[in-house]
């Protein structure tokens, strides 16, 4: 019999800085503990001396990080006596929303915005059980209709709003500390309604004390960078955006609702905000698929795409360990990764041997 310990999840990896106690029960898909890969090629083709790690939290059991805030988010809900949660999505909340609901047997009601939601997350949230409902608007309509619905109805909001969801979040730090043996000194992450950002900041601050003694183990923390998308970038305007535009959905984003947890993030750690264009952002999750094997969703790429303009313009100097969040599976927005391809639709051949060895031949 083997003797390694089985993983169940980052509560119970993690369970001395996380609200549990014994007599919880913990909802878990066996989340977290997502690899942490140092990419190869990509530094090479910039020709500069950097190690970038991605965080590739689309392995994830729903394929995205809200895993790591939903099983905290839902084994609390359950502990409270809760029968429902509620969240607004531009998907990927909704997907794990309904995931966790029913791995614990509970209802889960979803606000999807009205047409722009990426395929493999609809398709996942109907397979898992919860209740759609549609509306006419974007994420932020969807949010702000979520928070007074919950002041009327028996329902635990599980959007980042929720406390424990940054508390689950925050995990992906501790695992990265734990990997690299360090924090790294640039975290890059595409922020949307700005949990993550929050999460990862409060990871790291924790995670630089011992839980026991509360003593300082380390002083190093990373250097905060959040990016957003060009049509999606309230950070960067200095205010709230009305019509946030962009093809990275999961960022499509005008009214963050954690504020000023990320001002406080990019304040504190010395940070800062910037906006990439759609074709950046297409870029550098094109060059993820090509380069390294790793396909993300385009939000995802976003935390690259800054990365890299940064480092080509010396503002993350050489000789700096960065660590990129890849927050989502590419497999989620199948549609995307399709229409930037040439080769979606390949011509068709003979089937015989000549036909197909021309065409090796002709490529080689
Ligand atoms: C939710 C999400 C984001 C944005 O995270 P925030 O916490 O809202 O800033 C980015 N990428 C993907 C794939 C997501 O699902």
């Amino acid at each position: 019999m083997s003797t390694q310990k089985h993983y169940t999840g980052l509560i119970e990896r993690y369970r001395d800085r996380l609200p549990v106690n014994e007599t919880t029960r913990i909802i878990s898909l066996n989340e977290g503990n997502t690899p942490l890969i140092q990419l190869q090629n990509i530094p090479r083709l910039i020709g500069k001396s950097v190690d970038i790690y991605v965080k590739f939290e689309g392995l994830n059991p729903t394929g995205s990080f809200k895993d790591r805030g939903m099983t905290m988010a839902v084994t609390k809900a359950v502990e409270a006596g809760s029968q429902a949660i509620i969240c607004a999505s531009t998907g990927n909340t909704s997907a794990a929303a309904a995931a966790y609901a029913a791995r614990a047997g509970i209802k889960a009601f979803v606000l999807i915005p009205d047409g722009k939601i990426a395929l493999g997350k609809l398709a996942q949230t109907l397979m898992y059980g919860a209740e759609i409902i549609q509306i006419n608007g974007n994420f932020d309509k969807g949010m702000a209709l979520v928070k007074e619905v919950a002041e009327h109805a028996p329902v635990t909001i599980v959007n980042s709003i929720n406390p424990f969801r940054i508390d689950g979040q925050k995990t992906a730090a501790f695992e990265i500390v734990d990997e690299l043996g360090f924090a790294p000194d640039y975290h890059c992450l595409p922020v949307g309604n700005a949990g993550n950002i929050t999460a990862y900041w409060k990871g790291y601050k924790e995670y630089s004390t011992d839980s026991a003694t509360h003593k300082a183990v380390t002083a190093k923390r990373p250097i905060m960078c959040g990016y957003q998308a060009a049509g999606a970038a309230p950070f960067v305007a200095g205010h709230m955006i009305d019509e946030p535009e962009t093809i990275a959905t999961a960022i499509r984003i005008g009214h963050p609702q954690s504020w000023d947890f990320a001002w406080a993030a990019q304040k504190e750690s010395g940070g800062w905000f910037d906006k990439f264009t759609d074709e950046q952002i297409l870029a550098a999750h094109k060059m993820l698929s090509q380069y390294e094997g790793i396909f993300c969703e385009p939000a995802s790429a976003t935390s690259l795409a800054g990365a890299l303009h940064d480092i080509g313009s010396g503002k993350i100097p050489e000789g700096s360990k960065i660590v990129c969040t890849l927050t989502g599976n590419g497999l989620k927005d199948p549609d995307t990764a399709i229409s930037q391809c040439a080769a979606a639709h390949p011509v068709t051949i003979e089937a015989s041997l000549d036909a197909v060895k021309r065409v090796i031949l002709d490529c080689l």
